[in-house]
């Protein structure tokens, strides 16, 4: 069996090549664009650092993308950190005491933070002071450290996840939706041009539409073409080849890969198509919770092939004749 999960999720590290570098560059997503030129206009004739932003949706969709794209904008230090990074107290502390005036501090999977160091960020966030404890025992004491004043980048897949107390503190809240077909093309177009790839643009269709409306997958799929295509001698990527190399490692003319697959199969065979608890799908795909719920199901969802209800998830009509069942 083929696992095709790279292709779809992991961060490659070669994204730094594709990463568009201003808002220009940035294809789709038009309505968030519009609101970032509005923010970061308003904010550089003031001459102050942007209002704190965050970014939600699921991943490889340009959240990080973005938020080094305000810094870039704003002329500004892009310092960027995560949820489980930031181990201790002392950790976020460290980051802030050292922003300079009007850097942009990005968080990702800023959801993931420890509630005990999250409340460090509310007063930093709203009043730019930090209360830190020193010492301790009988000699404690908090001081309070003025901070240089700067802007909060949050990322996060799941907005649920974020304390309401944090949530309410982001002036900005941007959700970042998948691609439609003409944007996904145009981003793999761009991005063959930067790999130096020769692709026409009904093949650069074919990879969007197996692209899940997500960039960082469009991009690895298109890679693995590329791949596929040079070991085939061929110097130009047509849509055969595109169909050929998508087929090998298993991923449909509708995105789906083996775990979309397997995951709406359980549903079909072992509970009738539904109702039945993420938990119950998550033991029997061999997966773990969040990521079904943050990356596979909403592209199923979009895709009207599985229902979240109350009692649990159901597959669609969609879905058995996606599959062929029935
Ligand atoms: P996220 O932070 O949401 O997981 P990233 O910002 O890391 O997503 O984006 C993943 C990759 O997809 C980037 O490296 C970039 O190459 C590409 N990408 C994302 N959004 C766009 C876009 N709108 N236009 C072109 N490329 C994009």
């Amino acid at each position: 069996m083929h696992d095709n999960s790279d292709i779809a999720l992991i961060d490659t590290g070669l994204d730094l090549k594709l990463r568009p570098k201003d808002l220009l560059e940035f294809v789709g997503n038009e309505a968030i664009i519009e609101r970032l030129k509005v923010i970061i206009h308003a904010a550089k004739q003031r001459g102050e650092a942007p209002s704190h932003l965050l970014f939600h949706g699921p991943p490889g969709l340009g959240k990080t993308t973005l938020a080094g794209i305000v810094a870039k904008e704003m002329g500004s230090n892009f310092i960027t950190s995560s949820g489980p990074a930031i181990e201790k107290a002392g950790d976020l502390a460290g980051i802030l005491t050292n922003l300079q005036e009007n850097d942009i501090l990005f968080i990702d999977e800023i959801h993931r933070l420890q509630k005990n160091i999250e409340e460090y960020l509310y007063s930093a966030m709203e009043d730019f002071s930090l209360d830190l404890m020193i010492d301790s025992g009988p000699s404690a004491r908090s001081i309070s450290v003025t901070l240089n004043k700067f802007t909060l980048v949050g990322a996060t897949t799941k907005t649920g996840n974020l304390s309401a107390p944090l949530r309410s503190r982001f002036p900005v809240n941007l959700r970042l939706e998948y691609y439609d077909l003409s944007s996904l093309s145009k981003i793999i177009l761009r991005s063959a041009k930067l790999l130096h790839v020769f692709i026409d643009p009904p093949s650069a269709e074919e990879i969007a539409k197996r692209s899940r409306g997500t960039p960082r997958v469009a991009n690895n799929i298109l890679r693995w073409v590329r791949d596929f295509a040079q070991l085939h001698n061929k110097n130009v990527i047509d849509e055969k080849t595109v169909s050929k190399a998508c087929k090998m490692i298993a991923i449909d003319d509708l995105g789906l890969d083996e775990m979309d697959k397997k995951i709406l199969k359980v549903i079909i065979d072992h509970h009738e198509g539904g109702p039945v608890g993420i938990k119950s799908i998550a033991a029997s795909v061999g997966e773990e919770e969040t990521t079904l719920t943050e990356v596979y199901e909403p592209y199923l969802i979009m895709k009207g092939l599985l229902k979240r209800t109350p009692r649990g998830r159901e597959v669609t009509k969609n879905a058995y004749d996606h599959l062929g069942e029935r």
